[in-house]
C-alpha cells in the first residue's frame, strides 16, 4: 500500500477533447518524488524534442508536492512545468496557497493537459476525472473572479483554481498562473503556454485523502520544529531582524561581510514577510538598482527612498496575515491602500521581488503605487519580476535616445515616475501600443527595437533577471546561468547555502565562515560542490511540495518527513541524490532540445563588465564561466558542453540518450 500519494495522475487531451488515467509504479515517486521531479519525468518521457513551446505538443502540468496535503509543515506548493516560451528550455514554476492540496484531493498526483482547444476552455476535475468545460463567458475575467464564477457555475464554493488573466490569455510570454487571487507559479512563461492552448483554468474539488504511515512520528516532528518556531532565533537573529537598517548601514561600509543567518532571516518573514529585508538588500548590494546600473546609497538612498518599501513601512499597510496550506510562519500578507488615488480594498502584500523589480530596479519609491502594480499583475497574471525589469528597460531605452518620445503613447516615461509606471503596465497587459512592443519581455523587445538596446536587456536566455544581483554574491550568476532553468534565483546560491547550514549534514562541505572579508567573495574556485548541494536539496525538497523559504531558513525535518509520511528510509545522501537525479534529467532535457552553455549568458553590466566605479560593488567582476564549470564538475556533467556524463545517468538511472528525439 503506497503513503503520501495516489499512484496515478490524469491526462488530458485539449485537441480531442479526452482524458485518461495513468497509473505509475512507486518506483517514479522514489525516484522523482512529486512537484517539477514526476514533472520532468512525464515530460522526459512523452514529448517529443523540439516541439514549438506554444504549439499543442507542449505538454503543461500541473503537479502538488508528494508531501502535499499529509500534514507536513510547509507542504501546500504545486508546480507547473513545460517547455518555456520564453527561454525555449525546461520551464518549471512554483505557487503556495491552496489549490496544492484541493488538486491532491481529486485523487490524482497531477494533471498533463497536451494539445490545444478550439475555443477558451476550463478543466473541471473531480475524483471520477474531469470534464472539459466551455469558458469563453471567462474571457477578461481576473483569476479571483474566474474562481468565483466556476464556483457558482458549479455549485461549489469549495472549488480552487489556478487560471490565467487577460495577459495569458493574449498570449504574453511573461504571463503567469495564478491561485488564491495573487499567488503565481510566475516564472517561465508557463501563463503563455495555458493561453496558447486556450486553456482559462484548471478547477479541482474533491475530498480523497492520501494515508500516512506514521502519523504519531509525524505530529512529533511537527510539534517540535513549530516550539522551535515559536521560541524564535538568538538574540542576534533578533536584533538582525529587528534592525535592517543599522546592519545595513553597517554593512554597506565594512571590509567584511556576515554570514547570512537562516534564523535571522526566519524571523524577518514572519516579523514583515520578504519585503523586510528589502531597504537593507540595496544598501549592501543585493538589490538591483536603476535596471542594474545603479548604486543603492547614492541612487535609491535608505532614508529618503527604499526605507518607504520596507519593513515597518510595509506591514503598516497589512490587514492581516497570510498563511499559505499547512504553514506555521505566514510570510505573506493582505494589504489595504484605505484612499488615495491608488486606493485599493485588499491585495496581496507585495514580495521582494515585486518590491525591487517595480521600486528600485525603477527608482520608485512610492510603495502605494507597487500595490496598484501588483494589483495589476496579479489581476491580469504577469510576472512581476519580468514586467518589472521590462519597465526599467524601456526608461533606459528612453533616457538614452534608443526610444523616441514619439514612440511612448504620451507616456512620460521617467525613472520613478510611478503613474507612467502604472500606465505602462496596463498598456503591456492590453498589448496596447508600446505594451505590444513590451508585452513578450526585454529579449522579444530589444529584437524589436534593435538601435543597440540589447545592452539594456537584463535577461538570461530570455527571462528577465531575478533582484539579486551576481555582483553582490556571485553564485547567483551562477544558477542564472547554469541551472536548467535560466534566470532563476529560487535555485541555489552561496547565500542560501550559509542559511541552511548543510554543512552541518554534510561534514565536507566546508562550514561557512561567521565573518568573511569582502574581497574572498570574488575568489572564483571552490564554490562548486557546495552549490550543487544547495540545489539538489532545494530540486528534492520542492518536488516534496516543501517551501522554498523554509528550507533555506532551516530547521525542518524535511527528509525525516518524508520517511514518516511514506514508510520509506531515505537518508541524508539519499535525499541529495534525488535532487541530482531531478536537476539531471531538467538538464537533460535541456540538452536534448539543443541548449548549449554558451546560449546562456548573465548579461554584461549584471557581471560587471564594465566594473561599477562607486558604491559596494565597485571594481567587481564576475566569472560565470569558472563557477559554472565547476559547478557541471560537481554534478558530473561535462564542463563544457553541459551534456551529463554516462556515468552520471547511469548511476542515477536515468534512460534515454539526451541524442533521442523521440
Ligand atoms: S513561508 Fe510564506 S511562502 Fe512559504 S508557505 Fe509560509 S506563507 Fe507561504
Amino acid at each position: 500500500m503506497s503513503h503520501g500519494y495516489h499512484g496515478k495522475i490524469l491526462w488530458v487531451d485539449l485537441t480531442e477533447r479526452t482524458s485518461r488515467v495513468e497509473d505509475l509504479p512507486e518506483a517514479i515517486y522514489r525516484e522523482y518524488l512529486g512537484g517539477h521531479g514526476l514533472g520532468a519525468k512525464m515530460l522526459w518521457d512523452n514529448q517529443p524534442a523540439g516541439i514549438d513551446p506554444l504549439g499543442p505538443e507542449n505538454v503543461l502540468g500541473f503537479i502538488p508536492g508528494l508531501l502535499t496535503d499529509t500534514g507536513t509543515l510547509y507542504s501546500g506548493r504545486y508546480m507547473v512545468v513545460g517547455k518555456s516560451p520564453l527561454t525555449g528550455t525546461w520551464g518549471d514554476a512554483n505557487s503556495g496557497g491552496y489549490f496544492s492540496p484541493a488538486l491532491k484531493r481529486t485523487g490524482y498526483d497531477g494533471v498533463f493537459v497536451r494539445g490545444t482547444a478550439s475555443q477558451l476552455v476550463y478543466i473541471l476535475i473531480g475524483e471520477d476525472g474531469c470534464e472539459i468545460r466551455d469558458a469563453a463567458h471567462l474571457a477578461g475575467l481576473s483569476p479571483e473572479e474566474t474562481e468565483s464564477a466556476i464556483q457558482r457555475e458549479v455549485g461549489d464554493d469549495k472549488i480552487r483554481t489556478a487560471s490565467i488573466g487577460s495577459a495569458g490569455e493574449k498570449v504574453s510570454l511573461i504571463s503567469c498562473i495564478i491561485n488564491d487571487a495573487g499567488r503565481a507559479a510566475a516564472r517561465s512563461g508557463l501563463g503563455a503556454v495555458m493561453g496558447s492552448k486556450q486553456l482559462k483554468a484548471i478547477a479541482v474539488r474533491g475530498n480523497k485523502s492520501v494515508t500516512v504511515q506514521n502519523e504519531a512520528r509525524l505530529k512529533e516532528l511537527n510539534l517540535a520544529y513549530v516550539k522551535q518556531l515559536k521560541a524564535g532565533g538568538s538574540f542576534l537573529d533578533k536584533r538582525a531582524a529587528s534592525d535592517t537598517h543599522t546592519f545595513g548601514k553597517l554593512l554597506r561600509k565594512l571590509p567584511v561581510a556576515m554570514r547570512t543567518e537562516g534564523g535571522a532571516y526566519r524571523e524577518l518573514l514572519r516579523k514583515y514577510g520578504t519585503g523586510g529585508a528589502m531597504a537593507y538588500s540595496v544598501e549592501v548590494g543585493d538589490a538591483p538598482v536603476k535596471n542594474y546600473d545603479g548604486v543603492g546609497f547614492l541612487d535609491f538612498d535608505m532614508d529618503s527612498k527604499s526605507w518607504h518599501l520596507s519593513d515597518e513601512s510595509v506591514i503598516q499597510y497589512q490587514q492581516k496575515k497570510f498563511f499559505c496550506h499547512s504553514c506555521p510562519l505566514g510570510c505573506g500578507g493582505i494589504v489595504s491602500i484605505p484612499d488615495g488615488k491608488y486606493k485599493i480594498d485588499k491585495e496581496h502584500k507585495p514580495e521582494y521581488e515585486t518590491l525591487a523589480a517595480f521600486g528600485s530596479l525603477c527608482l520608485n519609491d512610492d510603495f502605494e503605487s507597487i500595490v496598484m502594480l501588483n494589483h495589476i499583475c496579479n489581476t491580469a497574471g504577469l510576472d512581476t519580476i519580468s514586467a518589472g525589469v521590462t519597465v526599467a528597460f524601456a526608461i533606459e531605452c528612453l533616457e538614452k535616445g534608443i526610444l523616441d518620445p514619439s514612440e511612448t503613447d504620451g507616456l512620460d516615461l521617467r525613472w520613478g515616475n510611478a503613474d507612467a509606471i502604472i500606465e505602462l503596465v496596463r498598456k503591456m497587459v492590453a498589448r496596447e501600443g508600446i505594451g505590444d512592443l513590451l508585452a513578450d519581455g526585454v529579449k522579444v523587445a530589444s529584437e524589436k527595437i534593435g538601435r543597440g538596446s540589447e545592452q539594456f536587456a537584463m535577461h538570461v536566455a530570455g527571462q528577465e533577471l531575478p533582484m539579486h544581483d551576481p555582483r553582490f554574491d556571485p553564485t547567483f550568476g551562477t544558477a542564472y546561468a547554469a541551472e536548467p532553468t535560466p534566470g532563476r534565483h529560487t535555485t541555489s546560491s552561496n547565500t542560501y547555502f550559509e542559511m541552511m547550514r548543510l554543512d552541518k549534514t554534510f561534514p565536507e562541505l566546508k562550514k561557512p565562515s561567521q565573518l568573511i572579508l569582502k574581497k574572498s567573495k570574488y575568489r572564483y574556485s571552490g564554490k562548486g560542490a557546495r552549490q550543487a548541494a544547495v540545489s539538489e536539496y532545494i530540486q528534492a525538497g520542492s518536488s516534496a511540495g516543501i517551501c522554498f523559504f523554509c528550507m533555506i531558513t532551516g530547521g525542518i525535518p524535511v527528509y525525516e518527513s518524508l520517511n514518516v509520511v511514506t514508510g520509506w528510509d531515505v537518508g541524508p545522501a539519499d535525499f541529495l541524490t534525488i535532487g541530482h537525479r531531478i536537476l539531471t534529467l531538467r538538464q537533460c532535457y535541456n540538452v536534448r532540445e539543443g541548449v548549449s552553455p554558451g546560449s546562456v549568458r548573465v548579461p554584461d553590466r549584471a557581471r560587471g563588465e564594465p566594473p561599477l566605479e562607486r558604491g559596494p560593488l565597485a571594481g567587481v567582476t564576475v566569472d560565470v564561466e569558472a563557477m559554472r564549470a565547476e559547478f557541471y564538475n560537481a554534478l558530473r556533467w561535462d564542463p563544457e558542453t553541459g551534456v551529463p556524463t554516462e556515468e552520471c545517468m547511469r548511476s542515477l538511472g536515468i534512460e534515454g540518450g539526451v541524442g533521442d528525439t523521440k
